[in-house]
Parts: structure tokens; C-alpha cells; sequence
């Protein structure tokens, strides 16, 4: 079988040659494992900060081993009660095409209750997930309230977008990085307003689609974004801070957000936060986007990518925003 492998440490931004593909042999599930053929991979961007030797909430890739992350398959032999040959599951053990781990690890997936495997990877999976407590737990979202989501067509925030839209919000404005991006938002998403963040300085067009102002930002992006987000926001506005993206690749901490001595007086409540850590959720998550899945009202596409050799070449698009919703590798 193949695997992809870390084969060394980018600096700035990665390139192709910071991976590379090898042949292994399948591995032997043993007592309580279950051997996985991957069908769905996933990429993530929190994968880019794996890649450098740095401490943080999740040990870092080893350069020479195999790189891991979310990934669906079908169990295809057994040693485990309960998790039998033929069912679909997600685990953790993705960038390869067989794994073996602990039934303990993996969650079976019901295959018929979404639009595709993938999806328990997107909408149904860990950036569904995120969406669904960085809007309602982290930024206390209320009904009425005014929400701006950054990085708005990707995973997590077209999902976030979304579940403000059906959970009563007063506009939802979200901002990506093309125009047909901002039109799929408005168009297919829902949301009242978008911009694309290339065409001018986002506090500009932020002010413009929000004239008066924010209660909740879902920040995905970082820097000018934030910056522009915390001079929009009103008395008492609540930011979820998911993510950076614009500085994943930076070798220089970036000088934004520079005004946020205003979270001082407008008593502004900025949380950040690790899906990991809110993994309780799980079933009302997945009752509450399960059951808009099944009526119809919350859509999420998909980008995706044919073939594990391409693996690394998606994980890149993915950081350039070639992806319009969730970026899956289908094996
Ligand atoms: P996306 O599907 O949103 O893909 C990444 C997107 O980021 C790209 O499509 C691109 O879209 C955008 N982007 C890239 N560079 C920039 C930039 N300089 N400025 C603005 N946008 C940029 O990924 P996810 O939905 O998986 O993740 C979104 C965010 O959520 C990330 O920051 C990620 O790290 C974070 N996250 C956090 C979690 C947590 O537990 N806290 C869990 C999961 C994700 P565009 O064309 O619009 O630029």
C-alpha cells in the first residue's frame, strides 16, 4: 500500500517536495483492531503548523513518517466486537490507504444518512463540528443577532454561516477571497451579504455590508480581518476565535489586530478555542445539522480531489483557497 510521508520541515509556504509517497505493507490489525481501507481523506489547515517542530495543542509530523489526520473508510477485517467487517467508519489515520487501529478510535458512520462519505468528514464531521460550537458555545450566538464569518466559503465557515442563517440571525455577511465565492454565499448559502476581501481593505467593505455594525464575528482568518472586525463590532460583540489562516505560513508574526484596546470600552468578549476540547457536543451537532441535512435547509459543497499521490497537491490548493467548501482526497 502507499502512504504519504512528512520528508521535511517547510519554511513560509510548503511545496510538493516537503512530501513525499511511499510503499509499505498493509499493516496487521491485532486483538480489538480493525483494518480500514480508506475511501475519503482529508486536509486540514491546521496540518500546516504539524509540519514545523513547534509545541502546541497536537505533537508535530515526524519528518520520514507518515503524516495523519481525518479519514473515512470500510473495515475490511476485524478483531473487535461491535465493528464488523464491511461497516464504515471515520478515525484519524488518514494520508495512507490501509489503516489498522482500535475499534476504541474509530466511529462508525451510517452511509445512507448522508449525501456522501465525505460528508462525515465536512458537514457531518470535525468542521461541522466547529462551526456548530464556535457560532453557538464560543460567540454565544442569539437570535437577531448580526454575524460576520470570515473565510466563509470553506469548511467551517460556510457551515457557520449557515447555522446562524437557520438559528434566527439578523444578517450574516461572510467574506472569501473571489467573487464567485461571495456570489456562491449570497447565492446558494444564504447569506445576506458577501465581499471579496481581495477587491478592498476589509474594514472598508466590512463597514459597507454591516452599516450597523457586528455582534458576533467568526474569525477563520486572523489579522486585517480581525482588525476590521473588532472596529465593526457593537456593545458587548462576542468573537470566536477559530482560526489565522492568513498567517499559517508567515515567518513573522503579523502587526494586526492593532486596535484592540476597543475590546476595552465596547467590553468585547474575543474566546478562542480547539474542537477537540468540545467533543460533548457531538450529538446535538449532529441532531441539529443531521435533521436541516435531511429537511433540505443547510447545503455544503465540496472540492474534491482524485487519488492519495495527490494528496499533498490539495493540502496546498487548500492553504491558496482553491477549494470552495470542504477538501477531500478521494482514494
Ligand atoms: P477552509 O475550507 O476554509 O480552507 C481554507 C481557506 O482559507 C481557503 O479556501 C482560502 O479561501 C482561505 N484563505 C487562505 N489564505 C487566506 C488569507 N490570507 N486570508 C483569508 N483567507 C485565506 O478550511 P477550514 O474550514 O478547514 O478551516 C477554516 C479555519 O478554521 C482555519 O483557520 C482553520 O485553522 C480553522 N479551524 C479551527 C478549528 C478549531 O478547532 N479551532 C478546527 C477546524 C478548523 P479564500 O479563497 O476565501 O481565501
Amino acid at each position: 500500500m502507499r502512504e504519504i510521508r512528512l520528508a521535511s520541515r517547510p519554511v513560509g509556504w510548503p511545496t510538493a517536495e516537503n512530501f513525499e509517497i511511499a510503499e509499505t505493507p498493509v499493516p496487521e490489525p491485532g486483538p480489538g483492531q480493525v483494518l480500514i481501507r480508506n475511501v475519503f481523506m482529508s486536509v486540514d489547515p491546521y496540518m500546516r503548523g504539524r509540519m514545523n517542530d513547534a509545541k502546541s495543542y497536537i505533537p508535530p509530523f515526524r519528518v520520514g513518517h507518515p503524516l495523519d489526520g481525518g479519514a473515512v473508510g470500510e473495515v475490511v477485517a476485524s478483531n473487535a466486537d461491535g465493528v464488523p467487517v464491511g461497516a464504515f467508519v471515520s478515525h484519524n489515520l488518514g494520508w495512507r490507504e490501509f489503516a489498522a487501529t482500535d475499534a476504541t478510535r474509530v466511529r462508525v458512520v451510517d452511509p445512507a444518512a448522508a449525501p456522501s462519505l465525505s460528508a462525515y468528514l465536512g458537514l457531518l464531521g470535525m468542521t461541522g463540528l466547529t462551526a456548530y460550537v464556535g457560532l453557538l458555545d464560543i460567540a454565544q450566538f442569539r437570535e437577531g443577532d448580526t454575524v460576520f464569518v470570515s473565510g466563509a466559503a470553506g469548511a467551517v465557515g460556510s457551515v457557520a454561516g449557515q447555522i446562524a442563517r437557520l438559528r434566527g440571525a439578523k444578517r450574516v455577511i461572510g467574506s472569501a477571497g473571489s467573487a464567485e465565492k461571495a456570489r456562491h454565499l449570497v447565492d446558494d448559502l444564504g447569506f445576506d451579504a458577501a465581499f471579496n476581501y481581495k477587491d478592498a481593505p476589509v474594514r472598508e467593505q466590512l463597514r459597507a455590508a454591516a452599516p450597523d455594525g457586528i455582534d458576533v464575528y467568526f474569525d477563520n482568518v486572523g489579522g486585517d480581518h480581525l482588525e476590521a472586525a473588532i472596529g465593526s463590532l457593537n456593545m458587548f460583540g462576542r468573537v470566536a476565535l477559530c482560526g489565522a489562516i492568513a498567517q499559517y505560513n508567515d515567518t513573522t508574526p503579523g502587526a494586526a489586530p492593532r486596535n484592540l484596546a476597543a475590546a476595552i470600552g465596547k467590553e468585547l468578549n474575543l474566546r478562542g478555542f480547539i474542537v477537540g476540547n468540545h467533543g460533548h457536543r457531538t450529538p446535538d451537532f449532529v441532531a441539529e445539522v443531521g435533521g436541516w441535512l435531511r429537511e433540505g435547509r443547510i447545503t455544503a459543497r465540496e472540492t474534491i480531489v482524485d487519488g492519495l499521490e495527490n494528496a499533498p497537491e490539495a493540502f496546498l490548493g487548500l492553504l491558496r483557497g482553491e477549494n470552495t467548501g470542504k477538501m477531500v482526497v478521494r482514494l
